[in-house]
């Protein structure tokens, strides 16, 4: 099929639908600048628009452009950013907020590979940044746009497999107009979100139906085909929450990279150690009977944590804690800071039982 055709058969039937019922009046479209768009952009990997618009509205309030945003502190960015999880993403918006400010005057940059330079902002977002913001034809990939042109074109394959990914972005370059690139790249988001859904796709109300190879076999559910799952790990840990005779809760900050990665969390140790041993034996603390607290189920994309929460009220054995890696908070001190979910999960149930009431 010629570009010209295939323009002609999804781009222009597209369009035509977004002018009808595209979503025009989202957050970040106005206004649609390069930072707000790069902002949702980040904020909607992995994490549905519903879900976002809160967030995304927070986080506009207290950084309204990319100077205030690279002159906050991380453990600011942070706590704005509790909750939405991949905490790895808010580092890099700091980073790279710092970075524009420093290097580019605070203008955000127009190109692509200057985009690609700058930490998180990988292909498909650099797109959406161009597309959007500049309104320039640069085709993006995210889940709604591979599930739309992988049963358009009937597309076999997970589409994460190199010689796939391959043919989808040329796919979507071809598919992309050289203008009303803005409103393309909406209107193919759209289409993903609100017709071209993952189960029972609406494809009697699609603008693109009469051409879809999917929808002519009746095959629509069989793509984008499927990774093969392997079994996910499960890990067990204990986690403590330490509170002292004024009632401070004791929490430690994890080293920038990795797991919940400059974020505050409770002292963690594995299932079944001891922990009076453990906290005499790191902290120098002593403490009445561990009480149970909660135990539940913690979710990651690679593995599964089953989490058992105990609170222990502690005394100092010495003047000073033996390690202190981490610091002691009030309860109002704890919603400015940037919390891992479990631990949020924790000291909710904590603050709502009477445990903490007993000090
Ligand atoms: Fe998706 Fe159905 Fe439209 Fe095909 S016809 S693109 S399967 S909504």
């Amino acid at each position: 099929m010629t570009r010209k055709k295939l323009q002609q058969e999804f781009t222009q039937p597209l369009l035509s639908w977004f002018d009808l019922y595209g979503r025009k009046d989202l957050p970040w479209q106005i206004p649609r600048t390069p930072y707000r768009v790069w902002i949702s952009e980040i904020m909607l990997q992995q994490t549905q628009v519903q879900t976002v618009i809160p967030y995304f509205n927070r986080f506009m309030q207290r950084f309204p452009d990319v100077n205030s945003l690279a002159m906050a502190s991380e453990d600011e960015v942070l706590s704005l950013w509790s909750g939405l999880g991949y905490y790895s993403r808010a580092r890099n918006i700091h980073r790279t907020a710092k970075l524009i400010k420093e290097q580019q005057k605070s203008i955000f940059p127009a190109g692509k590979d200057l985009l690609l330079d700058l930490p998180g902002i990988g292909p498909s977002t650099a797109a959406a940044i161009l597309s959007q913001a500049f309104n320039l034809p640069a085709a993006i990939m995210d889940g709604n746009v591979k599930r739309v042109l992988t049963r358009f074109f009937l597309i076999k394959g997970w589409p994460e497999e190199a010689q796939v990914k391959k043919t989808l972005w040329e796919l979507a370059d071809f598919c992309m107009p050289q203008e009303r690139c803005a409103d393309y790249t909406q209107a193919i988001m759209d289409l993903g979100a609100t017709c071209c859904k993952p189960r029972n796709p609406n494809c009697g109300q699609c603008p693109v139906q009469d051409q879809c190879q999917a929808f002519k076999l009746q095959e629509q559910h069989l793509y984008p085909t499927k990774k093969i799952k392997k079994p996910v790990p499960i890990h067990a840990q204990q986690f403590l929450t330490l509170y002292n005779e004024q009632g401070l809760i004791y929490l430690e900050k994890r080293p920038p990279t990795g797991l919940w990665g400059g974020l505050w969390c409770l002292p963690g140790i594995k299932s079944g150690e001891c922990p009076m041993d453990f906290i005499e034996h790191h902290y120098a603390l002593k403490g009445d009977k561990p009480e149970s607290i909660i135990s539940f189920k913690h979710c990651f994309s690679h593995f599964h944590l089953e989490i058992d929460a105990v609170s222990i009220k502690v005394y100092s054995m010495a003047n000073e804690m033996k390690e202190s890696a981490g610091r002691w908070f009030t309860q109002e001190q704890l919603s400015s800071l940037g919390l891992a979910k479990p631990t949020t999960v924790i000291l909710n149930e904590l603050y709502n039982s009477v445990l903490i009431n007993k000090c």
